[in-house]
């Protein structure tokens, strides 16, 4: 970060600008909508500043800036569309002790004016540091169309009753409060005008004061396989709500970033053999926090109920008679079947699909070898790499073909995304050359789509001239 966002107290203080033509009258726009004393040093001022000093909005000066012009000013905008001169005033303002803009010259600027949303008092500042303006305003046309109208008067309204909502019990029974206000009874009740918008807000007060506190409550909460676009709107909205979360390491940065900034984060990290934090222990935390009131998000990468010992955190909590529910997410088999641009099944090649974990409990898994050996089998094998070599010889002693084409998708949807394309055959030693650290996934019957396709193809290439 290169520039650091801040809001400036500008109310009753001086901000002086310099320049009289289209630049200055585009910034002028924006600061007249604050409460800050303008003032304007133009020897040539277009008609509507002229308009505006008359209509006594702002401090018209005829004249170019001087040394001392910028005194006690908070900011100073340089917009004279002429270098030579921007530098001049900007010398002057520095001088005089005011931060510095010069429009369109972000190297000798001490500030940058964001893109802005304007839903006074609620506003949000956009800045790309000046690399992407086309970006920035692209953000701010999609938060205009998502933010309503009504949000800055209904944030107004809410600042003038702030003492009655103190009344209510801080935390999680407050900020309920305010959610329903800003996204439901407030927005219908402002269609009716002001008034109608603070009586709703009264009754709104009342109900809360006298309502039981929200009890505790487990949400399990599938994150996906990595990529946070891949966060399904429940999950995100869980997030958006939690007072804990507690997640797995294969959570991504990017997915906690998501989590409410008051929530607690705790990493349970469990390892690919055997785990961190005892399972035990997990049941334990999750238990606790709900009963304290909270609510929690249990965290899982992929899909809650595929190989993440789901059972045994829902039986905790029927035990301590701790409610909850589950939020599906996108499991790491979807990510990198996608990945491999191929479909789980297919008509005349498999109608069905395993999903088989390469080690249990007690070490490398046992499946039923002599059904997957069949041909035509797919199974998307999770943490399978370390068992490949078992995986591998358990297979071919049942008859499987060893050119089965086997596919490894490590980190799917992240950027770090690897496919290791092999068959059977050579799936230990292309993995061992491979040398892959994190998550992967392998596939057993099926090749990447483009090789499958070749595959397909060249018997048909052979095939062609002799028809011919
Ligand atoms: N509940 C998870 C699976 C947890 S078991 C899900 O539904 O995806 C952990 C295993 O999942 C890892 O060892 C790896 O085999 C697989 N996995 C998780 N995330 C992955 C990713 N982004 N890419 C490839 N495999 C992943």
């Amino acid at each position: 970060m290169k520039h650091f966002p801040v809001f400036l107290a500008i109310s009753g203080r001086r901000i002086v600008l310099s320049g009289g033509g289209e630049a200055a009258l585009a910034k002028l726009r924006l600061l007249l909508k604050t409460e800050a004393h303008l003032t304007v040093f133009a020897p040539d001022p277009a008609p509507e500043i002229v308009d505006w000093a008359s209509k006594g909005r702002l401090t018209l000066q005829r004249r170019a800036m001087e040394p001392g012009d910028a005194l006690c000013a908070v900011a100073c905008y340089a917009a004279n569309e002429d270098q030579d001169e921007d530098l001049r005033v900007a010398a002057i303002a520095q001088a005089d002790g005011a931060l510095i803009n010069i429009v369109d010259d972000l190297e000798n600027s001490g500030f940058i004016t964001p893109a802005i949303v304007d839903r006074d008092p609620v506003t949000v500042a956009i800045g790309t540091e000046g690399a992407a303006p086309v970006l920035a305003r692209a953000i701010k046309a999609d938060l205009e169309e998502r933010l309503p109208v009504v949000l800055g008067p209904l944030a107004r309204i809410g600042k003038s009753l702030r003492n009655m909502v103190s009344a209510l019990p801080s935390g999680r029974a407050r900020r309920d409060f305010w959610r329903e206000f800003y996204f439901s009874v407030g927005p219908r009740a402002y269609e009716h005008g002001e008034d109608t918008t603070r009586n709703a807000l009264k009754d709104l007060i009342g109900q809360y004061r006298d309502r039981a506190a929200r009890p505790g409550h487990v949400a399990f909460v599938g994150a996906g396989p990595g990529d946070p676009e891949l966060l399904t709107l429940k999950a995100r909205r869980a997030l958006d709500e939690a007072d804990v979360v507690i997640h797995d390491r294969l959570v991504t940065p990017e997915i906690l970033e998501l989590a409410r900034r008051e929530a607690l984060l705790i990493d349970a990290g469990k390892e690919g053999f055997g785990t961190s934090m005892k399972q035990e222990d997990i049941n334990s935390l999750i238990v606790e926090h709900a009963q304290a009131g909270a609510q929690v998000v249990r965290l899982k990468s992929g899909d809650a109920t595929v190989f993440g010992r789901l059972d045994e955190e829902m039986d905790a909590c029927d035990a301590a008679s701790v409610t909850f529910h589950i939020v599906p997410g996108i499991t790491a088999a979807s990510a990198s079947v996608a990945a491999l641009g191929q479909s789980f099944t297919r008509r005349g090649r498999n109608a069905s699909v395993q999903f088989l974990t390469g080690h249990d409990m007690k070490g490398f898994a046992d499946h039923d070898w002599a059904a997957l050996a069949k041909p035509g089998s797919v199974a998307a094998i999770y943490m399978g790499k370390r068992a490949a070599r078992f995986i591998q010889g358990r297979l071919i002693m049942h008859g499987a073909d060893r050119s089965t084409p086997v596919s490894v998708v490590e980190n799917a949807s992240r950027p770090d995304q690897r496919i290791l394309s092999t068959t059977l055959d050579d799936l230990p030693s292309a993995l061992a050359e491979a040398g892959m650290s994190g998550p992967a996934l392998t596939f057993y019957g099926l090749a990447h789509r483009d090789a499958a396709e070749a595959a397909i193809d060249l018997p048909q290439q052979i095939a062609t001239p002799e028809l011919a």
